[in-house]
């Protein structure tokens, strides 16, 4: 019997040895890893009261600091387009995925077809960052001009494959040996199902919409039907470039006065309640129904409440989402301006 644990621990304590040898040699094995990193990784999520990382975006910062848009600095890095770009918790997150699948499974972008899958997108980062890492440890990079950091001396004990995994964009299509295809980064809808299902709780959307803040401010690169949505927001305050006049149509559909400030009402003192319409709720046939229906039920209720007509703009959420925080900042601005 003595001899016989003898066996067994052995056999035990060998196992659990090669174990750590083999996590220790694949530091992107996350089905190992996150049994380590799930703890620190949930620590560090970004809501400290413990839940889910949903609701307004994080603002831009560089270097740690929030970018300043009237006046950016001269050294500002506007959103993510090297892997080494992403803050400390977001590199934490990569190699915490545990392959789970749970984020795929929720996607509506994966379930109609669409190429993007959260786990595969987390995957491809992690990889990267981590093949890429011999080459950032001896000093590698590249500055806002594009040029090597490093001076040859330091390069030349960095492997062949992390040389070349430095060279890959981090966005790029298959032909440009890109890590992240475009296609893919656009077709996130920034729903949250990932962010909500991971039980470890990465933060997918932060890391998506960082990366599109690089090709829409900087590249200008997005899709053809984003650039029309975006030019209508610029210039005429809402995402279909419908003339301002026209929010106040739906009022004219219900059987009963809506003041409008500065037009009936000289400023918020005489209502209880300013009602935010909102671009779609004012010039979408469908959402102009809810709208109509809201308002008379305030109506009936009896509430005191005014509308802004046609000095709203849209809040800018869908340029934030598509990564155009300067954008969406000016037309909040506006917003509370009027
Ligand atoms: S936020 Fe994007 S990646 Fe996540 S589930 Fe929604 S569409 Fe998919
Ligand atoms: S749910 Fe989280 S841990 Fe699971 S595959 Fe998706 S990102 Fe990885």
């Amino acid at each position: 019997l003595q001899n016989l644990v003898y066996l067994v621990a052995t056999i035990k304590i060998g196992t659990s040895f090669v174990w750590m040898i083999v996590v220790s040699l694949n530091t992107n094995m996350g089905v190992a890893w996150h049994r380590f990193l799930a703890f620190p990784n949930i620590w560090f999520k970004r809501e400290a009261s413990g839940g889910t990382a949903l609701g307004g975006l994080q603002p831009m910062t560089s270097g740690g600091k929030p970018i300043d848009f009237t006046d950016p600095g001269d050294d500002d890095v506007f959103g993510v387009s090297q892997v080494e770009q992403f803050s400390w918790k977001g590199l934490l997150d990569f190699s915490t995925c545990t392959e789970c699948g749970r984020c795929q499974s929720q996607c509506p972008a994966w379930n109609t077809g669409k190429p993007l899958s959260p786990k595969l997108l987390i995957m491809s980062l992690r990889d990267h960052a981590h093949a890429k890492a011999p080459y950032l440890l001896a000093g590698g990079g590249k500055d806002m001009e594009g040029n090597e950091k490093a001076s040859a001396e330091q390069l030349k004990d960095v492997p062949a494959a992390a040389l070349a995994e430095a060279e890959r964009p981090l966005i790029g299509t298959l032909e440009e040996n890109g890590v992240i295809d475009p296609d893919v980064l656009w077709s996130c809808t920034t729903c949250g199902a990932c962010v909500e299902q991971c039980p470890v709780d990465i933060e997918h959307i932060d890391h998506i919409v960082d990366m599109r803040r690089y090709q829409v401010m900087i590249e200008s690169a997005f899709p053809s039907e984003a650039g029309t949505m975006l030019k209508n927001l610029e210039k005429k305050g809402n995402p279909w470039g419908l003339a301002k006049k026209q929010r106040l149509e739906w009022t004219k559909e219900v059987d009963f006065e809506i003041p409008v400030v500065g037009r009936d009402l000289e400023d918020l003192s005489e209502v209880e309640y300013l009602y935010w319409v909102g671009c779609a709720g004012a010039l979408e046939d469908r959402a102009k129904k809810t709208t109509k229906a809201f308002a008379e039920l305030l109506h009936m209720a009896g509430v005191k409440f005014a509308i802004m007509g046609g000095d709203e703009k849209c809040t800018g959420d869908s340029a934030r989402r598509l990564g155009n925080e300067p954008l969406f900042q000016e037309l909040g601005m506006e917003n509370v301006m009027s």
